[in-house]
């Protein structure tokens, strides 16, 4: 992992960093690049708006680790709220969440009550809803909860980390109970013995992956390749045509901000696309991992701080 990667990782757990930026109008101004607003209005607008191109949306409300109960049940009834205006606008769109927002930290069972009815208001609201991954320490309760969940509620989907070590394991289960997954690399700082260090290798790791899920997918459990790798994304392609799969069966997802022209093309040469929304004040954290991910961003924050 390069240093400026590692650095910026760091930077992302720092509360003194997080509460100078998120005071500063530079820093509201360069995060306007990946998120249309910090209201869910501003997301659901922007849902909307791509819907046309037949781009599809997934919509996710930015915060994680939260220490409270009545924070997380404040965070599933935000939920529960968007999920209705997704059907009062009829929009094409899905939601994601991490399950440290949802109270993972406070109490397991009851941040599994909370993922249960979110699924199950999805389903009644005929869209889906995903399950973030977060750190390597969380993996194995993540995948609990999705299990539960999935055993009486099938529109739920679960992320998973091709740089893990442990992934192809967790794949094959998921896959063995006709689940669907959204494969991304990771965004974490972790151990060489946990994850590759070395990009190439999760790149690797990242088509091996796919071609498993390709031959699982159909359009009753449909799977997602969550990257912005277009030489990454035409392999999928071209393995995706062999299989003949039906459309529908395999999804891309990207992030908002991030590709948007090879969105548009995607979804216009017949893809099934959908634009990741992020959306909240609690963007610090989420906002140092896109840096860290491409490092060069760092200049747009820069350019902001100079033109303020
Ligand atoms: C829909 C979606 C959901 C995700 N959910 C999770 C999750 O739950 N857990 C998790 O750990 N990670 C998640 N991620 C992030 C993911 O793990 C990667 O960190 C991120 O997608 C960058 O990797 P990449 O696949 O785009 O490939 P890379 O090889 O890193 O990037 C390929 C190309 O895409 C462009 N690009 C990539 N990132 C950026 C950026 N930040 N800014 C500008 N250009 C960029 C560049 O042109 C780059 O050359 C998600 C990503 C997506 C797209």
């Amino acid at each position: 992992m390069s240093i400026a990667r590692t650095l910026l990782l760091r930077a992302s757990r720092s509360t003194w960093l997080e509460e100078q930026f998120r005071r500063r109008s530079f820093a509201r101004r360069a995060v306007r690049r990946f998120m249309p607003g910090e209201d869910v209005t501003s997301a659901l607008d922007a849902a909307a708006a791509l819907a046309p191109a037949r781009i599809g949306s997934v919509l996710t409300a930015l915060g994680e680790r939260v220490t409270t109960r009545d924070e997380a049940d404040k965070v599933r009834e935000h939920y529960d709220g968007v999920l209705d205006a997704i059907r009062a606008r009829a929009l094409p769109t899905h939601v994601s969440v991490k399950l440290t927002h949802l109270g993972l930290d406070v109490d397991r069972a009851f941040c599994t009550a909370s993922v249960q009815q979110l699924a199950d208001r999805a389903a009644a609201t005929g869209t889906m809803l995903w399950i973030d991954i977060e750190e390597s320490h969380y993996v194995d309760a993540t995948l609990e909860i999705y299990r539960a969940v999935r055993a009486r509620q099938a529109r739920i989907g679960v992320c998973l980390q091709a740089y893990l070590r442990r992934t192809p394991k967790d794949l094959a289960s998921i896959l063995g109970v006709g689940g669907s997954v959204r494969l991304v690399k990771g965004a974490y700082a972790e151990p060489p013995e946990i994850a590759f260090p070395r990009k190439a290798d999760t790149d690797a790791a990242y088509f091996a992956l796919a071609q498993r899920m390709l031959e699982a997918a159909t359009s009753n459990q449909p799977q997602v390749f969550g990257t912005h790798d277009l030489a990454l994304l035409d392999r999928v392609r071209d393995r995706a045509s062999a299989l003949h799969l039906a459309k529908g069966a395999w999804e891309v997802h990207m992030l908002y901000g991030i590709q948007s022209a090879a969105q548009r093309s995607l979804a216009a040469n017949g893809v099934s696309v959908r634009c990741l929304i992020s959306y909240g004040t609690r963007w610090f954290p989420w906002y140092v991992r896109r840096l860290a991910e491409r490092p060069a961003n760092v200049w747009f924050v820069l350019r902001s701080m100079v033109s303020s």
